[in-house]
């Protein structure tokens, strides 16, 4: 199967998603959020962004789970919001009615099998970067037998081509199997991209979330350090970090967690990690183990993550192993 169909579908959803987000954080001087029961904020866009896609999706293939990061009980809990997003949602949709858009955006949180056929959402991964204008990821990838088939990430505050910074707006995608690519997010020209070709540790440029939370930016140094690593780590929020390794503007990605306890969510990792892999990188856990995505919302067996250009990964594997 060469999947032609889905990715259509998908690169549609994420661009409408995406145009979504970027002309509320062009027009808008605060974007109306609110703190969910994990202390993390969920911004109007978040909602509108998750119906939008799943509205996409359904309209092409109606049996397909889908899981979203998004919760409609966010709304019933915070009505003065709904009518915003109904407004957002309703640009690129045929949503009109308040419980139609509540229906997109519960679809999300239905039960689903995690080892059979589903799509994973993170309508805006990085909100925190989103509501500070800074980077973020519209994220969307299809799943079958734990196996990503293809991921597709929206990036409106990524430039297509780093060395000029007018072509604002990138999206990058991969199918298993048929190499990784970029084009403008307004735009249809794609071109392949592939990671980097530092074989010399030295010389890499490593990248890390912005958010001291998220990751262990201490660790992160003492890695560093010992594989003589001299540049200073290039901080950017969401998986625009998986986009810019694919894109060779970056060696490595580290994301340790804070606590040993933590588990990442599948849709923070999902498209991500099928485009550095499509691009020729490589990716695993902290212990070297590939990601498991047939467990459910979670990584449950896997610690923190590790993406490189393929030829610094075991290097990168070791120094961690002697460092933590
Ligand atoms: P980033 O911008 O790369 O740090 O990634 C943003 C993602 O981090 C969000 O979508 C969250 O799901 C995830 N996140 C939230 N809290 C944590 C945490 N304590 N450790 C690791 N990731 C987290
Ligand atoms: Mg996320």
């Amino acid at each position: 199967m060469n999947f032609t169909k889905e990715l259509n579908t998908a690169i549609d959803a994420v661009k409408k998603a995406s145009r979504i987000c970027r002309c509320i954080s062009e027009t808008s001087s605060k974007v109306s959020s609110v703190e969910k029961d994990d202390h993390s904020p969920v911004s109007i866009a978040d909602l509108a962004s998750q119906a939008v896609i799943t509205c996409t999706l359904l309209e092409d293939f109606p049996d397909d789970p889908i899981v979203g990061e998004e919760e409609a009980g966010t709304l019933q809990k915070h009505q003065n919001l709904a009518q915003k997003v109904l407004q957002l949602a309703s640009r690129e949709t045929r949503i009109i009615k308040l419980d139609e858009l509540l229906e997109n955006i519960e679809y999300g949180s239905r039960p689903f099998d995690p080892v059979k056929r589903f799509w994973a959402v993170d309508p805006i991964d990085g909100t925190k970067g989103f509501l500070r204008g800074d980077q973020y990821a519209v994220a969307l990838a299809l799943l079958n037998q734990g196996q990503v088939i293809l991921g597709v990430l929206g990036c409106p505050n990524m430039p297509v081509d780093s060395n000029t910074s007018n072509h604002m707006g990138a999206l990058v995608y991969a199918v298993k199997n048929q190499g990784a690519f970029i084009m403008p997010l307004e735009g249809n020209q794609s071109r392949q991209v592939s990671v980097d070709s530092v074989t010399d540790v030295r010389m890499a440029r490593f990248c890390e979330s912005v958010e001291k939370n998220h990751a262990s930016h201490e660790q992160h140094q003492k890695i560093a350090e010992s594989l003589g690593i001299m540049a200073a780590p290039c901080r950017m929020d969401s998986q625009v970090k998986y986009a810019a390794l694919a894109n060779g503007e970056a060696s490595i990605y580290l994301r340790l967690p804070r606590t040993k306890h933590y588990r990442e969510k599948i849709w923070d990792h999902a498209a991500g990690s099928i485009i550095v892999e499509e691009a020729g990188g490589k990716v695993t856990d902290f212990n070297g183990k590939p990601l498991q995505f047939n467990l459910g919302k979670k990584l449950e067996n896997n610690i923190g993550i590790v993406a490189t250009n393929k030829s610094l990964h075991d290097q990168v594997l070791d120094a961690i192993a002697h460092a933590i």
